[in-house]
C-alpha cells in the first residue's frame, strides 16, 4: 500500500520505529517533532494520514488535530500515553480517527493505519444511494449535505453518516459503523456514541424538523427516511 504519512514525535527512538514499520509496509513517512512544523507540513497537504503524539516539545497534539481540522480532513491517529489522553480522544470532538497508547507495536500502529486509509478508499457509493432528499452524498469532495448545505463532518462522521445513508432504514450495530468509519476493533465503541450525537447535532443545525438517526436500544443506529422532502 502506498501512501504518504507524516509522523509528528518528539521520541526520536519511537518516531524510528514507527517510519521503519511504515516503510516495510511501502508507506512513506515523513516525520517531525514540532506542532510548528507539522501545521507547515499539513497545511502543504500531499498526506493520506497524520499520526500524531499528544505532548510535544511546542504544544499538544490535540490542538494540532483541531487546527488541521478547519483545513483538512485527512485520517488522524493518536499515540496516548495516559489513561486520561485516552479519553480525550475517544470523547472530544476533535476529529481523530483512532489511537493507539504507549507502548505499542510499531506492527500494530501500522495495522490500523492500513485498516483506515483502506476504509476510506473501500466505501465508495454513487451518489443516487444517499438518502434521497434530505441529504446528498458529494463523495468526490467528501462531504454530505444536508437541505443542500453541506455539513461540517470530521472524517468518522462523515464516513458513519455515509454507511447509514447508503442502507436506509437499516439498522447499523456499533460494530458495523465502526467499521464503517475505520475505527480499529480496540476503539471504544462509545466512541461512536459520540460520532452519532455529533452528526444528530450537525443534522439538527441543519434540518431542525427532522431527527432522522433513530437510536434501536442495544442493537444500534439507522437512518429513517420517513421524513424526507425533496430539497
Ligand atoms: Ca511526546
Amino acid at each position: 500500500m502506498t501512501a504518504a504519512i507524516l509522523l509528528v514525535e518528539d521520541d526520536r527512538p519511537i518516531a524510528e520505529n514507527v517510519i521503519l514499520a511504515l516503510a516495510r509496509e511501502g508507506m512513506h513517512c515523513h516525520h517531525v517533532s514540532l506542532v510548528s512544523e507539522a501545521l507547515a507540513r499539513l497545511r502543504a497537504g500531499g498526506f493520506d494520514l497524520a499520526i500524531l503524539d499528544v505532548g510535544l516539545p511546542d504544544g499538544n497534539g490535540f490542538d494540532l488535530c483541531r487546527a488541521l481540522r478547519g483545513f483538512s480532513d485527512i485520517p488522524v491517529i493518536f499515540l496516548t500515553a495516559r489513561a486520561d489522553e485516552i479519553d480525550r480522544v475517544v470523547g472530544l470532538e476533535i476529529g481523530a480517527d483512532d489511537y493507539v497508547a504507549k507502548p505499542f507495536s510499531p506492527r500494530e500502529l501500522v495495522a490500523r493505519v492500513k485498516a483506515i486509509l483502506r476504509r476510506g478508499r473501500a466505501v465508495a457509493l454513487p451518489a443516487e444511494a444517499a438518502t434521497p432528499g434530505l441529504l446528498a452524498l458529494d463523495d468526490e469532495r467528501a462531504r454530505i449535505t444536508c437541505r443542500g448545505r453541506p455539513l461540517d463532518l470530521s472524517r468518522a462522521e462523515y464516513l458513519i453518516l455515509k454507511a447509514m445513508a447508503s442502507r436506509p432504514e437499516k439498522v447499523f450495530s456499533r460494530a458495523e459503523l465502526m467499521d464503517a468509519a475505520g475505527l480499529a476493533e480496540a476503539s471504544l465503541e462509545r466512541s461512536v456514541d459520540t460520532h452519532i450525537k455529533a452528526l444528530r447535532a450537525k443534522l439538527a443545525a441543519a434540518a431542525p424538523e427532522v431527527d432522522p438517526i433513530r437510536t434501536h436500544r442495544g442493537l444500534g443506529y439507522s437512518l429513517s427516511v420517513e421524513h424526507d422532502h425533496p430539497l
